[in-house]
């Protein structure tokens, strides 16, 4: 299947590991023009470099963003339309989830939570949305989390806000429409970061890579009995975010390894 990424320009925000470092790299293989950002300006650069060795510098930018800071994201979106002379698509994937029970999250918690899952999409998508509906061809792919569907109580603020994020996307795929289609995929549990770093702070620090990560697809029950791939998140980003899925819009895709037990 033709993509239709060819050339075209997406801008990938959180796309220096994990999932969002996946879709850039399957955006520039698809032969896109590819705008990276995330707050950690040395671990971008490495990873800018990397796919420069790969794919050629002349189709990446890579811009040190955090996507809470308006002026930040504002001057992210001039260097795009500086560099590409526009984009076709946003791909609003940057964030981190948060472990908290109700009784262990306290004000200044919630609202960091709040803001961070509602403005990394609203602030992009203000600066951006001009361009993407001048392509002709506009899109919005936000990395969401089946949270926003099945809540967890041990990740109580991040399942609440996850859910408002859903909520947000569907109203902007109507007031988008029809310059702007916006979709969302829902992550169950993907292997990247930010389990490595749980996986770091184990209790058991005997306990091996394998034998945790198999503890804990079992203990989550997942039906496929492991963890998603960082790149079989980014694969429905990338095709949410390309022209071959013109006819789609407030529409969301799991990627969970079965483990949702909602229909
Ligand atoms: P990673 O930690 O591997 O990647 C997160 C990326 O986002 C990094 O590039 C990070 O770089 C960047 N980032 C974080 N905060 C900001 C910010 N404020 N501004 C700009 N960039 C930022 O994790 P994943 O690949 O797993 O995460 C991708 C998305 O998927 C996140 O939104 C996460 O919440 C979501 N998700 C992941 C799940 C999983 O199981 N992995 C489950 C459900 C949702 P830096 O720190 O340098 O800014």
């Amino acid at each position: 299947m033709d993509l239709g990424l060819t050339d075209k320009t997406v801008i990938v925000t959180g796309a220096s590991s994990g999932i969002g470092l996946a879709a850039a790299r399957q955006l520039l293989g698809e032969g896109a023009k590819v705008a990276l950002c995330a707050r950690g300006a040395e671990r971008l650069a490495a990873v800018a470099e990397d796919l420069a060795a790969e794919f050629g510098a002349e189709r990446i930018l890579a811009q040190p963003v955090d996507v809470l800071n308006e002026a930040a994201v504002n001057g992210f979106a001039e260097a795009v339309a500086a560099r590409f002379g526009g984009a076709v698509a946003l791909i609003n994937n940057a964030g981190q989830g948060r472990v908290s029970t109700f009784a262990d999250t306290d004000d200044q918690a919630w609202r960091d939570e709040l803001e961070l899952k509602y403005f990394s999409q609203i602030r992009p998508i203000r600066a951006f949305q001009a361009m993407l509906a001048a392509s002709g061809q506009g899109a919005i792919a936000a990395t969401n989390s089946l949270l926003a569907y099945q809540p967890e109580p041990h990740m109580v603020c991040t399942s609440s806000a996850r859910a408002g994020v859903q909520s947000l996307l569907k109203s902007l795929s109507v007031e988008l429409a029809p310059k702007i289609r916006v979709n969302s995929i829902l992550v169950g549990l993907v292997d990247s970061n930010q389990w490595q770093r749980r996986f770091e702070a184990r209790d058991d620090q005997s306990q091996s890579r394998d034998d945790w990560y198999a503890a804990l697809a079992a203990k989550k029950k997942i039906p496929l009995g492991r963890l998603g791939k960082p790149e079989e998140a980014a694969r429905a980003l990338v095709f949410l975010a390309s022209p071959a899925a013109s006819y789609i819009t407030g529409a969301q895709i799991e990627i969970s390894g079965g483990v949702s037990r909602y229909i």
